[in-house]
């Protein structure tokens, strides 16, 4: 008896370092790498390193960053605005979200949303919202990127509260031109709104968290609150990844 249970825990030993090497060897083929630093990543890693996710400049955790209330008074009047990351012209956290959205790499997006979720839930447990939704893209681009880039920023953070990320609640249609090159005045003037809540009834009475990657005039962020203020007594939170350090206000 004692012999069998010796070589069972001698296989299980050897099937554990046998799964290792395959791994390694897999690794050679297929290697992880930190896409900010370019080097190899833990197991329990994903997307950034732990070093290059503790370099990032973040700001403190705010139910209100007095920030925010600058770029949306008058504008919104959110429950809640919550920052993370501040953006420089250079450096790493526009490297990251470079990353995220032009270089295909959804899992810089989850690193960075996990690193936040736990950033939040230090200074304030878990959150109330009752639903999380990000900030839509037209089917068309969603298509050519392959993703949502927001949404790879709050699927984690809704696993780790157990609260839902809706990816139907607010849609975006095709519009005519880029907004970019449209001031703010010109976009909301123009009456056009790309953003529509599917279903507005079901939310009713719902605390809504909207997730964007980066809010530099918080035009889309207005447009999207407008389409979800329609929601009878909602309570509207917005959240950003990142903001620009010298964010300016254009009008
Ligand atoms: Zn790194």
């Amino acid at each position: 008896m004692m012999l069998a249970g010796e070589l069972g825990s001698l296989k299980f030993w050897d099937m554990q370092k046998m799964s290792q090497y395959l791994l390694a060897l897999f690794r050679l083929f297929y290697p992880r790498n930190c896409a900010q630093c370019g080097w190899d990543l833990y197991q329990h890693e994903d997307g950034l390193c732990m070093r290059c996710l503790h370099a990032l400049p973040h700001s403190v955790a705010m139910l209100n960053h007095p920030q925010m209330r600058k770029v949306f008074f008058g504008r919104c009047s959110w429950e809640e605005q919550w920052i993370f990351l501040k953006m420089e012209k250079s450096g790493p956290v526009r490297d990251a979200l470079h990353s995220l959205k032009y270089r295909h790499c959804p899992h810089v997006g989850s690193a960075l949303g996990k690193w936040w979720a736990l950033k939040i839930e230090q200074q304030y447990g878990r959150p109330n919202w009752d639903v999380m939704i990000t900030v839509p893209l037209t089917n068309e681009k969603k298509r050519k990127r392959g993703y949502n880039q927001c949404d790879c920023i709050a699927e984690p953070m809704s696993e780790r509260w157990n609260i839902p990320l809706e990816k139907e609640l607010l849609i975006k249609r095709k519009g005519n031109k880029s907004q970019t090159l449209k001031s703010r005045i010109m976009r909301n003037s123009s009456g056009e709104n790309p953003f529509e809540v599917l279903d507005p009834q079901r939310w009713e009475g719902k605390h809504i968290l909207l997730l964007d990657d980066v809010v530099t005039t918080g035009a889309t962020l207005e447009q999207c609150y407008q389409a979800l203020s329609q929601i009878r007594n909602v309570r509207l939170s917005m959240a950003a990844l990142a903001i620009p350090v010298h964010n300016r206000l254009v009008i």
